[in-house]
């Protein structure tokens, strides 16, 4: 840590200043920003730790938004950044045309990905390619001569997103409080009721489970069901063993697709370089973004199986989908790299034997703590509960948000987490930190 400014207090004034007038921040109170400017800006990052304008020193315990897997101030990714920019700044991938950084990392991502996920779709992040997986379902459907399967079904505490579908399937209800609107023919189930979906009626949660929707529904109307392996914002909820292989056996009974958003998942976050590879699951289609590229470009993509890919190439008029930045190759460049990095140097090995460490740290809080409770750890995608009484499982007053005052405190202490309050009475702490974090910055 160090007591050098790395801004002027003066310049950082007026900062904080232009801040507030001129920047609306996404996912913040805009009265309280808009009255007391940012919480602290960074400038500054080197592997876990981040430094802000005062010059001190953080370890980042989200790697952000769950996407700096590699770690901050990397500097083979910034040099490979430099020399893709300085050759070939940008080429569009409409109407044909190609770069080869988007084709060498789309043969790359194809021989990772589980099953035959052998095409891919670029977008630049993860909302697009949620909507963009709805929408190549839809459309794969229409091309099997079924338009009428077009309903989404995603999982309540799911989080996919802000675009307009995306955020329809976000059922996390703070999402639909900002903006009520969204495509119709979105359903949220509940989630995680494995015997449910195996069939089991009588079951007390069955009303509202996927199989209760499409049974209700109608599964020729029923386009795809979209599921993230352990789901990341709506709460780090781990899904029971034999769910997510109770709801592909589901979707193959119903012919249905089956949609795995990989967002935080993709690339080695859980100790598996995906998601679904820690269950015996292939998904048709497979959502990336974030740690594709470490957060050091905007890029996500749809990964599809051969006989979608089979299917859509049928198409003989224009497949009128795509972003400018699809397929950017830049981005792509960087993610080619990230993923270079995480197999030389071993890195989902490392989120494995770093899971171990995380989960004898929780021993040691919960021994210290009596309210934390229900830790969890999947690789390097972690959480923990508080409860008032954690044994009677008593939660706390919903007027008293104890892990929003536990985050608070971590960062006073240079720790940055963040609470998930997205379910009433629930208060989950977040962590996910870089991929190559080491056993002894796990302990600090
Ligand atoms: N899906 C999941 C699982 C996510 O966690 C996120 C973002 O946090 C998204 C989709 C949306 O990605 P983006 O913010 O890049 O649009």
């Amino acid at each position: 840590m160090t007591d050098q400014l790395s801004v002027s207090p003066t310049a950082l004034v007026d900062l904080e200043e232009l801040d507030k007038k001129h920047y609306l921040h996404p996912t913040t109170i805009p009265k309280i920003h808009a009255e007391q400017g940012p919480k602290l800006s960074f400038t500054e990052g080197n592997g876990i730790y981040v430094k802000d304008t005062k010059g001190d020193e953080y370890i980042d315990g989200l790697s952000m938004l769950w996407n700096v897997n590699l770690g901050h101030g990397n500097q083979e990714l910034a040099n490979t950044a430099k020399e893709q920019m300085t050759k070939l700044a940008f080429s569009s991938s409409f109407a044909g045309y190609s770069n080869e950084p988007a084709v060498r990392l789309a043969e790359k991502m194809t021989s990772m990905a589980p099953g035959d996920l052998n095409a891919v779709f670029y977008t630049s992040g993860g909302s697009e390619s949620n909507d963009t997986a709805f929408k190549l379902s839809r459309f794969y459907w229409s091309m099997k001569g079924k338009p009428e399967k077009k309903k989404i079904i995603s999982l309540k505490q799911g989080y996919h997103g802000v675009t307009i579908a995306a955020q329809t399937a976000t059922a996390i209800p703070l999402f639909h409080q900002f903006s009520s609107s969204g495509i119709s023919d979105v359903f949220h189930a509940k989630p995680h009721l494995t015997d449910c979906e195996l069939g089991g009626r009588s079951h007390p949660d069955y009303e509202g489970s996927i199989r209760d929707i499409v049974e209700k529904e109608g599964a020729d109307t029923i386009a795809a069901v979209i599921v993230e392996p352990v789901q990341g914002s709506g709460g780090v909820h781990m899904p029971p063993d034999g769910y997510l292989e109770a709801v592909r056996k589901l979707c193959d009974e119903f012919g249905i697709l089956f949609i795995a958003d990989e967002v935080i998942c993709g690339f080695g976050r859980t100790g598996k370089m995906f998601g679904v590879d820690n269950w015996d699951v292939v998904p048709d289609l497979m959502c990336v973004a974030k740690g594709i590229s470490s957060g050091y470009s905007q890029l996500g993509g749809v990964l599809i199986k051969q006989e979608i890919r089979d299917t859509l190439v049928q198409y003989d008029q224009v497949l009128a989908h795509g972003f400018t930045y699809s397929g950017h190759p830049t981005a792509c460049a960087v993610a080619l790299k990230n993923i270079e990095i995480l197999e030389r140097d071993e890195v989902v090995a490392n989120v494995k034997s770093m899971e171990h460490e995380l989960n004898a740290g929780f021993e040691y809080l919960k021994d210290k703590h009596p309210t934390v409770t229900k830790t969890r750890a999947l690789g390097l995608l972690a959480g923990f509960e508080l409860y008032k009484d954690r044994d009677e499982e008593i939660p706390f007053d919903s007027s008293i948000l104890p892990s929003t005052e536990v985050v608070e405190e971590c960062f006073n202490r240079k720790l940055i987490l963040r609470p998930l309050a997205s379910q009433v009475g629930r208060n989950i702490v977040a962590i996910a930190p870089p991929l190559i974090i080491n056993k002894r910055q796990v302990e600090d």
